[in-house]
């Protein structure tokens, strides 16, 4: 990679804003802050994000399987106390948000934004009345569900699995979009099975996003999106955010898929839509291992080694002859716009 590159690529991001749709921050905070711990987000976080010019972060509220039932409300609740905590703590560093002014503003005093999202809608159980509660707490994107059946909708799962047939969306999921548009929550496609996100294009009528998932046309993977369904999010102005999981961007064995590999996958949507609704939604994970239960049947690392690492990310687009104009789009620019245009 030249020098000249990251150089044009570090000055291209201090102008631009850059958006990573998908971390789960939230559960790092709480399982660290379970344990005692303060001010997890400066010692773990601030350094890398802010190296990597970040503006705004989504953090999922993400429920362990074997939290289900009975801790879904709970561990929700909990991560979003964390992220109070944190707020709390370290006023100067970071600001949790309900709208994209709310975010400009905590950029322009010098903060990351953060804003909150539902990674699968478990902690409602079945319970409609308390999504306009989560709204309330902040929350504003609605993944609705993880890879695993909720009263929603089917998960689609990493890899096949022995099971029955699988539905799409549920009465209550359908009911959960429909509500979700109405007070203003973004709904996210990422982890559905294709019957689910098939379902929402057809009771949608808001934009939706895919926050984290990749191009099933490179990676023939369940969690990765065909070109018809990045079609479909495009055509309802969403954005695919690009998910760092080396197992969804690359079919190789290899231990050295990085962001070259990752990239591919931006070329095929700009390629296949154009570039105005392909943007990042890293999921950086390996910094999460000990308390993070990826399934253990899969081999996956990031390919992204950490928040620090967008300069070499947006270098690598310039160098591929991306304009400027383009890169800061894919950074952060398109989710913006959608954000903007869903939750104000
Ligand atoms: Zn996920």
């Amino acid at each position: 990679m030249e020098e000249r590159f990251i150089g044009r690529a570090k000055e291209l991001i201090a102008n631009a804003f850059a958006m990573d749709a998908h971390f789960d921050l939230a559960l790092d905070l709480d399982d660290r802050r379970e344990i005692g711990g303060t001010k997890v987000y400066s010692d773990r976080h601030d350094e890398l994000i802010r190296a990597g010019g970040w503006n705004c972060i989504v953090s999922s509220l993400f429920i362990h399987s074997w939290q289900l039932p009975e801790m879904a409300l709970r561990k929700a609740l909990d991560q979003i106390s964390a992220l109070v905590s944190e707020e709390s703590e370290q006023p100067d560093k970071i600001a949790l948000c309900t709208t994209m002014k709310e975010v400009s503003a905590a950029n322009a005093a010098g903060k990351l934004g953060i804003i909150v999202s539902f990674e699968g809608v478990d902690p409602l159980g079945s319970d409609m009345r308390l999504l306009q509660v989560f709204y309330r707490l902040g929350v504003r994107a609605v993944g609705l569900a993880w890879s695993r059946r909720n009263y929603a909708a089917d998960g689609c799962s990493f890899s096949p699995q022995r099971e029955g047939r699988k539905g799409g969306l549920t009465r209550f999921g359908v009911d959960v979009l429909e509500e979700a548009e109405r007070l203003g929550m973004l709904v996210d496609i990422s982890h559905l099975n294709d019957e689910g996100v098939d379902d929402v294009a057809r009771f949608a009528t808001r934009p939706f996003i895919a926050s984290h998932s990749n191009c099933r046309a490179l990676v023939p993977v369940m969690r990765n999106l065909t070109d018809d369904q990045i079609k479909l999010v495009a055509d309802c102005g969403g954005v695919v955010g690009m998910n760092c999981a080396s197992s969804f961007v690359s079919s190789d064995e290899r231990d050295d898929i990085g962001i070259l590999e990752l990239s591919s996958h931006i070329d095929h949507i700009v390629s296949l839509v154009g570039d105005d609704f392909v943007g990042l939604g890293l999921d950086c994970c390996d910094r999460l291992a000990d308390f993070h239960s990826a399934p253990s049947n899969i081999n996956s690392y990031d390919s992204v080694k950490d928040h620090s690492r967008l300069p070499e990310l947006a270098s690598v687009l310039l160098e591929k002859g991306y304009k400027e104009e383009s890169v800061a789009k894919i950074i952060g620019g398109n989710f913006r716009r959608v954000y903007e245009e869903v939750i104000g």
